[in-house]
Parts: structure tokens; sequence; C-alpha cells
């Protein structure tokens, strides 16, 4: 018997559904590929993976410590890329497959960039505006060592944003004595951030529907049913420009649950209603839903934008849609992807459809490291030309290899990634 290595399939990384899910659709699009079983090997772990304590004093002067995390997953083609999310759900696993989707997103689209995620479970919503300043600092100096502009590039994910970001990158520029703007993307313009990100993803994932519908010749306009599950800031983004370009948002679901009008919703008034009321709740336009019955709800297009394994084999057969655009990073699970196929539901998958995020990070470091800004029709420009490409790339993947869109986008980042791991070789 050769040396035995660690038993990684019983490590902490091993934990979660989405990381679990995640690594079947990875090795099941490898099985397509012929990788060699070294890269493939390599792939299903996390280059590395740091779990921090994150003391702060609260409001009420007591010292709470908060559990952090920063995984970098793969680090091939650039530093390593990913957002930071505030979630009581987060842990090790989950912020492991994030990470290992940042890996393939990236790898996707053809950025030179690797993948990462960070996350401090935590609930947001109840803490004041000064606790989540403190949390962000102190995690911010407990991974200040492993980020950096030609390291790790954080950004906002689930309860994070702008302010975040700002606080993020002040923390780590006083840590280092001089500024340092390109340590964190999805920043306010005010100090480096870059015209049209904070409606990137959701103008990503429109851009992918709409190369969606040219190729399955299908109307984009009144007659054009819309439900967006999730109205935070990419399902908020995108429900308005689907409206925008002539479609019927005819339902939403935030943390009050779901609303539905079939004869279209009243987008401007729903969001001057959240942004008083904070939630839907009370928001009289439309009936009120479930979460299960509006992934339920018969329509054109279902854009899943809250959290990760929202369609499963429970659900997935009662799914009425003819494209799914996945908002969220891992809404479908591996299981609900057989029924969905086979009901020939067009999938546009998380790594392609809300790849304009990361795409604009992209593109808010090199402006940062240029130091010379773009007008936002150019990024808008640059972005779909950069969705409308890695669209149509992962459709001819998929009709070449007569395969589903989620393995023809796995194929297609992931073959990227492997021919520069093997061209950079093995050390030692
Ligand atoms: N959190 C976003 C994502 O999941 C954006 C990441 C980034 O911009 O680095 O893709």
């Amino acid at each position: 018997m050769g040396p035995v290595g660690h038993d990684l399939t019983k490590s902490e990384w091993e934990g979660s559904d989405l990381f679990r899910n995640t690594s079947k659709l990875f090795v099941h699009a490898t099985q397509q590929m012929h990788l060699d079983p070294n890269i493939i090997e390599r792939l299903k772990w996390p280059k590395r993976a740091f779990v921090v304590s994150v003391p702060i004093r609260l409001d009420d002067n007591s010292i709470r410590t908060f559990i952090g995390y920063r995984v970098q997953h793969n680090m091939t083609l650039g530093p390593a890329k990913g957002g930071v999310r505030y979630h009581p759900d987060v842990n090790l696993s989950e912020t492991t497959a994030l990470a290992m989707l940042m890996t393939f997103k990236c790898a996707v689209v053809g950025l030179p960039l690797g993948g990462a995620k960070g996350g401090i479970r935590c609930d947001p919503t109840k803490m004041s505006r000064n606790e989540l300043q403190r949390l962000t600092r102190r995690y911010t100096s407990e991974i200040a060592h492993l980020i950096g502009p030609t390291k790790d590039i954080p950004a906002p994910d689930i309860g994070t944003d702008q302010q975040t970001m700002a606080w993020m990158m002040d923390t780590f520029s006083q840590e280092i004595g001089f500024t340092v703007p390109d340590v964190v993307t999805g920043k306010p313009i005010e100090i480096g951030g870059s015209l049209g990100r904070t409606d990137a993803t959701g103008r990503g994932v429109v851009y992918c529907i709409m190369e969606a519908a040219k190729y399955l010749d299908m109307p984009l306009d009144e007659t054009t049913t819309v439900v967006v599950q999730g109205f935070g800031k990419v399902g908020a983004s995108a429900a308005r420009k689907m409206a925008k370009i002539g479609c019927k948002v005819i339902a939403i679901s935030d943390v009050a649950g779901g609303i539905c009008n079939s004869k279209g919703l009243d987008l401007d008034a729903l969001c001057d209603y959240i942004e008083k009321n904070k939630t839907s709740e009370g928001f009289t336009e439309g009936d009120r839903v479930t979460n299960e019955e509006l992934l339920e709800l018969q329509c054109d297009i279902l854009i899943p934008a809250a959290v990760s394994n929202q369609i499963t084999k429970h659900n997935a057969d009662k799914i009425k849609c003819k494209i799914i655009a996945e908002g969220a990073n891992g809404p479908t699970n591996i299981d609900a992807d057989l029924i969905i196929n086979d009901k020939n539901i067009f999938v546009i998958p998380d790594i392609v459809a809300n790849a304009g995020g990361v795409t604009v990070s992209y593109f808010e470091w090199v402006q940062g490291i240029q130091k010379l800004f773009w007008s936002e029709k150019e990024v808008n420009n640059r972005l779909w030309n950069i969705m409308s490409d890695t669209f149509r790339r992962v459709v001819h993947t998929a009709e070449e290899h007569k395969i589903d869109m989620r393995t023809a986008a796995y194929i297609s980042g992931i073959s990227k990634l492997s021919r520069a791991m093997l061209l950079r070789g093995f050390w030692p």
C-alpha cells in the first residue's frame, strides 16, 4: 500500500448540501471531458481555508465573538476573487462551495482571476450600523494578511454592500499604512468604485435572458411573464430591468414571502414601499403567496435570486417556466436538474447567469490599477460583450457534446482552468 493522504472526504469542507452538490456537479462534468484525474483531485478541495474569531463590542457594551471565514479555492488563473457574505447560515463548508463556484465562474467567463469566498455567521438585519462597522473592521484585520490586490480581492455578497467594502478598504489601508483601493471591489464610486457595479449582477442576468430568448426564438415583450425569487440587490435589479425591456413581472418574493399579480406588479410602487417599510409585508397590490407557491407559478422566465438549494427534487416537477436564469449561487440542486432537463426547461446556470457582478468587479480592479475610469456606457458595453460571448460559448459546448447548459458551463470553465494548471505544472 502506498502512502495514504489525509481523508478529506471526512473533513469539515464536506458538511453542507451546497458543497456536496457542487462537488457532484464538478465530478459529473469532469466525467464527460476525460480530465486528468490529478486535476480532479486538486480542484475538489480548496487551496486554503481560514477560520477566524471576530470579537466585537456590541452597543450594549458586551463583547460577542462571531465566526468568520475566507476560503481561497484556486488561484491558478490570477488573484482569488469572491464576495463576503453576512448571514446566519454561513459556515466553512458552504463558504468553500461558494469559493469553488467562483473559480468556475471566473474561468468560464475568461477572467484572469481565481475563486474565493468569505463570510461571517451573523444576522446583519439585527445589528446596528456601528456594530456592523466594528464587525467588518475586525474581520478585515484578521484576514488582512491573506487579501490584497494581487492576492485575493473581496467584494459584496448577501448581507454586505458598498459601505462594507469601504470599511474593509479603509481597515486594510490603515494596517498597511497607505491607501489601497484595489484590495476590494464593489466600493463606492467616491473611493475608486466602478460605474455600473451596483446593478451589474442583475444586468448580467437580463443580458443572458436576452441571448437565451434569441436562441430559443422566444419573444421578450408584454406577453412574457417573469417571476423573481428574492428581491435583494440581484433580484430587484433583474426584475426592474426585465420590466424595462417590456416584460411583465408577475411575482416577486422577499423575506416577508411572495406577492403575485397576474396583470404585472407595479415595481416602482413596490420598491418605494420596501424602501419605507423594509419588506413587502403589507403591500396590497397583489395576492400573497408562499415561497414554495411562487416557484411553482406558471411563467415564462423564473429568476431564483435568493439563496441556494431552492429548486430540489421535491418541487422541480412542479416548476412551470420556459427559462430558469439563476441569479443566486446554487439555487438548483443536482437531483432537480435531472427533472428540469427532462421537462425541457432551458437553464442559464448560476456561474454564467450571475457572472455580471464579478465581471464588473474585474473592470473595477482593472480601472483602479490603471487609475483610468470608464463611463457607465463603456462598462455596460464591455459587460454585454463578455456575457453574450460566454453565453454563446456555453451553448456551443452544450450542442457539441449534447449536454445540458450547466454541465456545458462547467466543462467550458474547467477546460480553460485545467489547461492553465497543466502548463504551470505541479511543484514540488
Ligand atoms: N458575490 C458576487 C458573486 O457571487 C460577486 C463577487 C465579486 O465581485 O468578486 O459572484
